[in-house]
């Protein structure tokens, strides 16, 4: 399959071409709170169309909380939220729920962490996947099992048609981490959201779907919000860094000035934990 496949020809990144200038995520002045707790606490950064950006940090600092705003998965939840979220045009905070969908569905994916808590332990893989892509495309069931297969030998499961008929327990943790991956591209979005994506695999494991995730920006073009506290994972997987912490960025730039050059003492710290 041609890499140009994976795109989506009627995608909304057309959206995000209006001018040279638009970026892909627009993040201004975020503010997202719960309770007393402001989690995300005035934080503004770009993301341009293919980019890939790494937000840095420790548990807690407000990564994840940042990533579901992208998504407006904070409406609705009694967060509260204040500045400027944009997704490839989509305005997210006033967005009615059928740009929210099509943002979510075809747009901008997200894996998360753990990927047995977003399968169904008793549904094929293949199935699951070709459920989704049926959600957001409406095509056939038997164009949507055609496309998981499809997704699913592109992430390097191997035998992906017979695999497809595998429920998620049969795979083993990577393979597990790829079929999501494989989920999340399949209605071609042009941006990915991975949160932790490798946090929960060994590191040989880690470093394969690293590669994966560097060879799909590649060949699809589309950009990339890697969440990790793991600075070594962001520094093999971005072209830059922004470092949270309590909500706040400490240091934003290109990984090397971030990473090799620290400004910030924080930054530092968090250099000097990695082993
Ligand atoms: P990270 O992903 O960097 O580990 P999070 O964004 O998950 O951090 O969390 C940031 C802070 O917000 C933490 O103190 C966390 O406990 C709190 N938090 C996250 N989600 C909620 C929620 N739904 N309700 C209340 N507090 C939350
Ligand atoms: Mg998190």
């Amino acid at each position: 399959m041609s890499p140009k496949n994976l795109r989506n020809p009627t995608g909304s990144a057309a959206a995000a071409t209006d001018s040279a200038a638009a970026s892909l995520v627009e993040v201004a002045d975020l503010t997202v709170a719960f309770g007393a707790l402001r989690a995300v606490d005035g934080l503004s950064f770009r993301l341009a169309p293919g980019g890939a950006l790494a937000l840095v940090g420790e548990s807690g600092s407000g990564k994840s909380t940042v990533a579901s705003a992208l998504l407006g998965l904070h409406r609705g939840t009694g967060a509260r939220e204040g500045g400027t979220v944009r997704v490839a045009g989509t305005d997210v905070r006033s967005a009615s729920e059928e740009e929210l969908r099509r943002l979510r569905g075809g747009t901008a994916a997200m894996v998360f962490q753990d990927p047995l808590s977003s399968l169904d332990p008793y549904y094929a893989v293949g199935d699951q996947i070709a459920e989704v892509y049926r959600t957001h495309t409406r095509a056939s069931r038997r164009a949507a099992r055609a496309r998981a297969v499809e997704v699913l030998d592109r992430v390097g499961i191997p035998d992906a048609a017979r695999r497809s008929r595998s429920r998620p327990h049969e795979f083993s943790g990577g393979m597990r981490q790829r079929a999501l991956i494989a989920m999340a591209l399949a209605c071609a979005p042009d941006l990915l959201i991975a949160d932790e994506p490798t946090t929960a695999l060994d590191v040989t494991v880690q470093a394969q779907i690293l590669d994966l995730l560097h060879t799909l920006r590649e060949e699809t073009g589309m950009g990339l919000l890697l969440v990790t506290h793991d600075v070594g994972v962001a520094a093999e997987s971005v072209d830059e860094v922004l470092v949270m912490r309590h909500g706040r960025a400490v240091e934003h730039g290109p990984v090397a000035d971030v990473l090799g050059a620290p400004g910030a003492a924080y930054t530092r710290e968090l250099l000097a934990a990695v082993p």
